[in-house]
């Protein structure tokens, strides 16, 4: 499947751009004639009336679904002695499944074969995640997995008055869609029937910003999805040009978005930023809505917990790791799943009136954590405040190598002086230990991960106390 992928994706590369433009909206179609189709869209609208469901009918689906989860996880190599009888599983489904012992990525790439359903065989879609710490994994869909995340993102957009089909999109994502080598507009392929402008973010840059905005001019975009660097690097780019474009909204995932970023994309874009929560692994997804109270768990299509480092589900509204078990990929199923984010339950019912559970906003991945010299863990989030207090840097990046050592990566941007390093890096010593150096390292570009996700933070030492 995926050689197949990048077999494809070395031929696109060979299309002159107008046919690259055709082979984007081939791509595209066949999902968006699928989406617009009946059994689709009766979902989007399922879901659309389950979201107003009372406590009972939330308690009464999750113990329904997680029951066939349960039962499919029993036909897998994995779970078939771990979980009890079809009896005691039928009795009381979350019972059996607080009894399962938390899952981590390593288990799941050591073990691939053993969690596939043969029940599924044939029908599953083979994917990879980014492997944003260590190694990937790969992971096998159903067409429901696929189908349920899809229309619970169309649900979120729609609650928040994105009118799919109607107006363009623009998509920030990690595909180079555009060759590396081409050095002029346009930096982007479009998708005319989905009304999408895939912009490339490998081509951004305060100097070809311009062409950013005409793009988004000559299509009227009126949203943009994308990861928060990305969005970010766009924002910048256009602000420091003198550049802004009002949208209805900007929509982001897939990384978590820091408070300075915010602020300036929603300044250049004059309109609020969208928090979707989901994961590769399909394992747990939440949604922000006009309520701005956090994010409202997806209980039709998952089951989240919020354990401590040992793997036991913390107090309740305490602080810990998000773990998640999918209500719909009984071909792959993956039972309390670490997602490697930090986040809470918050109390309290919402002002929108939905009964579903909600956490807060994920700021912090359990790599963001930088651990100090006396043995206790800092999140990097805490540190970002001295970026906001300093000009003319790109981007950056912490990294951690050692406990008494904190590297501070920048790339410097146009007009960037010594005195910014300087005062950036001394911010930064009065929010940590004396004991820990913190040095300044001015580099040209800042990797990304295989799949183009960018990260804040990097820390060797505390991914490897967890192991
Ligand atoms: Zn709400």
């Amino acid at each position: 499947m995926s050689n197949y992928s990048n077999f494809l994706e070395k031929i696109y590369h060979l299309l002159p751009y107008p046919v690259q433009n055709t082979a984007v909206s081939l791509f595209g179609r066949k999902r968006w004639v699928h989406e617009n189709g009946r059994s689709f869209q009766t979902l989007v609208r399922k879901l659309q009336k389950m979201q107003h469901s009372t406590p009972e009918r939330i308690a009464s689906h999750r113990k329904a679904q997680l029951e066939k989860v349960l039962l499919a996880a029993k036909k897998t190599k994995f779970y078939k002695d771990m979980l009890p009888s079809a009896e005691n599983i039928i009795k009381d489904p979350l019972l059996v499944l607080e009894s399962v012992p938390v899952l981590d990525r390593e288990q799941v790439r050591m073990n691939f074969e053993s969690f596939i359903n043969h029940a599924f065989k044939g029908k599953l879609i083979q994917h990879g995640t980014s492997g944003t710490t260590g190694m990937p994994v790969q992971i096998m869909w159903t067409e429901d997995c696929i189908d349920w995340e899809r229309a619970l993102i169309w649900r979120q957009r729609i609650e928040t008055s994105l009118r799919f089909g109607e107006e363009w999109r623009g998509m920030l994502g990690g595909h180079q869609i555009v060759p590396l080598k081409q050095k002029k507009p346009p930096f982007w392929r479009i998708n005319r029937r989905a009304k999408q402008v895939y912009l490339s973010t490998y081509h951004l840059s305060p100097e070809t910003a311009p062409a950013y905005y005409q793009a988004l001019t000559k299509f009227q975009v009126k949203a943009i999805e994308g990861y928060p660097s990305v969005l970010y690097a766009l924002a910048y780019s256009l602000d420091r040009r003198g550049l802004s474009f009002p949208l209805k909204g900007v929509y982001y995932g897939a990384e978590p978005l820091l408070d300075f970023q915010r602020k300036v994309i929603e300044r250049v874009f004059s309109c609020y930023v969208w928090d979707y929560y989901g994961l590769t692994e399909r394992v747990a997804s939440a949604s922000e809505f006009a309520c701005k109270n956090g994010l409202h768990e997806n209980w039709e299509n998952c089951y989240l917990e919020i354990v401590d480092s040992s793997g036991k589900p913390v107090p309740e509204g305490e602080y810990g790791e998000l773990v998640g078990t999918s209500l719909s990929n009984l071909g792959f199923p993956l039972l309390r799943y670490r997602t490697g984010d930090m986040t809470r339950f918050l109390p309290g019912e919402c002002s929108c009136g939905r009964s579903s559970r909600r956490i807060a906003r994920i700021d912090t991945k359990r790599e963001d954590l930088l651990l100090m010299p006396d043995g206790s863990l800092l999140s990097a989030s805490n540190l970002t405040f001295p970026f906001k207090e300093v000009e003319h840097i790109l981007e950056s990046q912490l990294f951690q190598g050692i406990p008494e050592e904190l590297e501070v990566r920048i790339i410097p941007a146009e007009g960037y002086l010594e005195s910014d390093g300087e005062k950036l890096i001394s911010g930064i010593r009065h929010m940590v230990p004396g004991s820990v150096s913190v040095i300044l390292k001015k580099v040209d570009a800042i990797p990304r991960t295989k799949s183009g996700k960018f990260r804040f933070c990097v820390s060797e030492i505390t991914h490897m106390e967890e192991s």
